[in-house]
């Protein structure tokens, strides 16, 4: 690809997973304007997925979650700002300019929003009492990496995969955890009953308690030294009475996107900032990206609408056509949406989106936890959870990909490797359609 100017200067607020993927891909594809990226974090730009995961149990330094490092950024002459925060954003014609708490004025012609998601706040009396956490960034997680070792009894809040991967590094260093989980399942919103049941029976067996349908009624603690200042936590009280002692309390209650700066430009905003398959807010030139991004999605079946995902390959796959969108290319998003989540010995990888099935075929042996769970729509297959499953994950995500199936009979007969069960799809009309627009990546 030949190097090319092709437009103004480049503005990217939001310096993680999204962010920088999309100022590399802007090199990448050979643009040579100035391109700028700021977070307002003060770290160097660094991965989320390890914080709930082997950085809370001490396992990685700093270097470890790092996604580049300083020369990586000089010697594509990205410039990047940390610990800055974009406050307000103004455009009038090409032209736009973005100021900051530290009072820097930052110029730009094309702008790209990748600011991501911030922990959503539990609403209860009590949370203001000194060891009630939340894991959302890396100060989050040096807190809790701290607090670890003393910590003896820890009830997580909210039975997603944050607050389980949580709960798994708990038990694993010996402490005595509780996850109390509002609805009738685990990570009810994401995967099947069969996958909720094994998790609940897994998480189980390794010695945490799990509450489903809890009713919290407050955080418990300890008055401070100071009149009307909070001390220790002591625990958490359910409506039933009984209080479950903590000395640590993590809520995991998912997310918010951050569209404050999409506001102000007069986007449209609805659960996340609208976006459509190039990335392309509603005023037709900025882009958004990630987290704080909501787009439809052709993998995305059964659902009207438009679909926010929260993972890493999301992130990375629309900074790249965001990238390509800015530079004045034609693009789409079009990659299988795939994410995964460690706890403890159990690797989950899930390919595709499950919106919208309306069966599942159960691979494998729970019991012994290697099995798949594979979504079908009018017989199709559209999605997998893997558990210690890389192989069928894999084959599950490139038989999306290629616009293939494996029969749902044929998905639960072990003594065939499922590579081999692969065959050409007659799917039904709306998954046809929608899927239609479903290829390559660009
Ligand atoms: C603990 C944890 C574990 C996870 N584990 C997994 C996993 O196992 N697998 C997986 O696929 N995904 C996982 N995720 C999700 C994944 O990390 C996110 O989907 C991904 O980080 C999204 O990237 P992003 O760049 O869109 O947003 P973010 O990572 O949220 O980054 C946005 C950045 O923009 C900054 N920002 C926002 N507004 C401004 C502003 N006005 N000015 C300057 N900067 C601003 C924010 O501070 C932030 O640094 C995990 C997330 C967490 C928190």
């Amino acid at each position: 690809m030949s190097p090319a100017v092709t437009g103004g200067p480049i503005l990217i607020v939001g310096a993680c997973q999204a962010g920088v993927q999309l100022a590399a891909t802007l090199r990448e594809r050979g643009e040579l304007a100035p391109i700028t990226l700021i977070g307002d974090e003060a770290h160097r730009p660094y991965q989320r997925p390890p914080l709930s995961k082997g950085w809370i149990k001490g396992e990685l330094e700093a270097d470890d979650v790092i996604l580049r490092t300083r020369e990586w950024f000089a010697d594509r002459d990205i410039e990047l700002i940390t610990g800055d925060r974009v406050v307000t954003v103004h455009r009038t014609g090409e032209a736009g300019v973005a100021t900051t708490e530290g009072g820097r004025a930052l110029a730009f012609e094309r702008l790209a929003l990748t600011t991501g998601a911030a922990a959503r706040r539990l609403l209860l009396e009590g949370t203001d009492y000194q060891g009630v956490r939340y894991l959302r960034d890396a100060d989050d997680a040096i807190d809790l990496r701290g607090i670890f070792p003393a910590v003896e009894s820890i009830v997580v809040i909210g039975g997603g995969f944050i607050g389980l991967e949580v709960a798994a590094v708990a038990r694993g260093l010996g402490k005595s955890v509780t996850v109390l989980e509002a609805a009738p399942r685990l990570v009810g919103r994401v995967v099947a009953e069969e996958t909720s049941a094994f998790y609940l029976a897994a998480h189980r067996r390794r010695g945490t308690r799990v509450v489903l349908d809890a009713r919290i009624a407050c955080i418990v603690g300890e008055d401070g030294h100071v009149a009307g200042e909070r001390g220790r936590v002591t625990g958490v009280q359910l409506e039933s009475g009984e209080v479950i002692p903590a000395d640590l309390v993590v809520i995991g209650i998912g997310v918010v996107p951050r569209t404050e700066l999409a506001d102000q430009l007069g986007l449209e905003v609805a659960a996340g900032i609208v976006v459509d398959e190039a990335c392309r807010a509603s005023d037709g030139r900025t882009v958004a990206a990630g987290d704080c991004a909501i787009m439809p999605n052709p993998y995305a079946l059964g659902v009207a609408g438009l679909v926010r995902i929260e993972s890493v390959n999301n992130a990375l796959e629309q900074a790249k056509i965001a990238a390509a969108t800015l530079m004045g290319e034609e693009a789409a998003y079009r990659s299988v949406p795939w994410f995964w989540s460690d706890q403890s010995d159990l690797k989950l990888q899930i390919a595709g989106l499950s919106t919208g099935y309306d069966d599942v075929v159960v691979r494998g042996d729970v019991d012994a936890e290697k099995f798949a769970v594979l979504y079908y729509r009018a017989g199709r297959l559209i999605a997998a959870d893997c558990v210690n499953q890389p192989v069928e994950f894999l084959t599950v995500r490139s038989a999306i990909a290629k616009g293939l199936t494996i029969p749902a009979a044929a998905a639960a007969d072990t003594s065939v490797p499922l590579k081999q069960s692969v065959v050409d799809a007659a799917p039904a009309p709306d998954v046809a359609s929608s899927l239609a627009r479903a290829s390559e990546p660009v």
